[in-house]
């Protein structure tokens, strides 16, 4: 059930997630409010439609830029969910127009188009910024870090939602967590990798700090649209792609230009979206309005997950059972390498930029510690369930 349904049930899930949301935030806010200066201005940038600027009857209209298509399943259905809901906690005070990439901006314009306020929000990924903040990937999926579960609790209970607001701050940017697609996979292949022989020189379309990873590793990384995989894979132009997962690779035919479907996804294994916010706007309105637009993302967040976590099963199935894939491990030696490398790269870069070292740090300890409870405990749990 989505978060948008009008249905009896749909409405007290949500009232149950808001109140939930809204009681285990008061601390959270608190830190939030300690980190970044929410009090309102005198002055209302928004198109004031009636009442006085900040006052509670005034109504606002504002627009977010997306780095998806329009309407895109998934990920770009998330950035309209939390338009809807918002404008139904707000009772329609506050109306957020949503714009596919290219619609505004181009798909990578949206950051600099909310930091400079020419819209008031955006939906997008962290790591799409790694040119101007080295540091960004942690704020999406890292290779070999941490799963949903685990990126949420270091966000939200671990310290990571405050630095991420700290780094975003000269930018005039205000970010929020916006959705996760939990674990990726792998990956398309033509051809059956076997040994870490099999990598070199492979052309495969893997983006951010993982694409250097796999370069690194003896392989050619490139990064090109979603939109141009099916062709790209067809056409010869590369050897291999990861997109998502099952739900999102079967609906760009991805198993009809290759045989080969590999797990799991240790380039990005909890890849986690973003709402960003433009300071100045957010310091324009009310701070009832405020709180929406916070427990609307931090619902909006889960509600991903789980579609992902329900679409990712079925689409697994129907490849399974009319496509004929059957999903496959890399093998240990070469996934025990790629994390050799991913660690040997982190290194570097610590070394090279300060923020990127601190970031690190925090994310690193942290998944130090989940680690060691999710292994006497999750992970525990699914070798247990599969005894009988
Ligand atoms: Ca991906």
């Amino acid at each position: 059930m989505s978060i948008s349904s009008s249905s009896p049930i749909g409405t007290l899930s949500i009232v149950v997630v808001i109140l939930l949301a809204a009681l285990v935030g008061v601390s959270g806010l608190y830190v939030q409010q300690r980190a970044v200066d929410y009090s309102p201005r005198s002055t209302s940038i928004n198109k004031q439609i009636d009442g006085e600027p900040g006052s509670l009857g005034q109504r606002y209209e504002w627009r977010m830029v997306t780095t998806w298509p329009k309407n895109f399943p998934g990920i770009g259905m998330t950035p309209e969910r939390f338009s809807k809901l918002v404008e139904r906690m707000s009772n329609g005070r506050l109306v957020i127009r949503v714009y596919g990439s290219g619609e505004l901006v181009p798909a990578l314009g949206i950051f600099d188009a909310v930091s400079n306020g020419s819209v008031e929000m955006g939906h997008g990924s962290a790591y799409y910024w790694k040119g101007k903040i080295p540091a960004s990937p942690f704020f999406t999926s890292v290779p070999f870090g941490m799963n949903a579960q685990e990126i949420n609790a270091w966000i939200h209970y671990g310290g990571g939602l405050e630095l991420w607001r700290t780094v975003y701050k000269p930018f005039g940017l205000i970010p929020f967590s916006g959705g996760n697609t939990g674990i990726q996979m792998s990956g398309w292949f033509k051809k059956e990798i076997r040994s870490i022989d099999d990598l070199q020189g492979l052309k495969m379309r893997i983006p951010g700090i993982a694409g250097e990873v796999f370069s690194r590793a003896g392989g050619t990384s490139v990064t090109i649209p979603g939109s141009e995989l099916y062709t790209s894979m067809q056409t010869g132009v590369i050897d291999a792609t990861e997109w998502v997962g099952p739900y999102n690779d079967i609906s760009f035919g991805l198993h009809e230009v290759a045989e080969h479907y590999y797990h799991s996804g240790w380039h990005e294994p909890g890849a986690m979206l973003e709402f960003i916010v433009n300071e100045d706007k957010w310091n324009s309105i009310p701070k009832d309005l405020q709180a929406i637009i916070e427990v609307a993302a931090r619902a909006i967040n889960q509600d991903t997950l789980d579609e992902y976590t329900a679409r990712n099963a079925t689409a697994l199935q129907n490849l399974q059972s009319n496509f004929g894939i059957t999903p496959k491990a890399l093998p240990r030696e070469v996934l025990q390498y790629l994390n050799e490398v991913a660690l040997e790269y982190y290194a570097e870069l610590a070394a090279q930029d300060e923020q990127f070292a601190e970031i690190y740090e925090s994310y690193n300890n942290f998944q130090i510690t989940v680690r060691k409870y999710h292994d006497i405990s999750e992970k525990e749990y699914y070798i247990t369930r599969d005894y009988n």
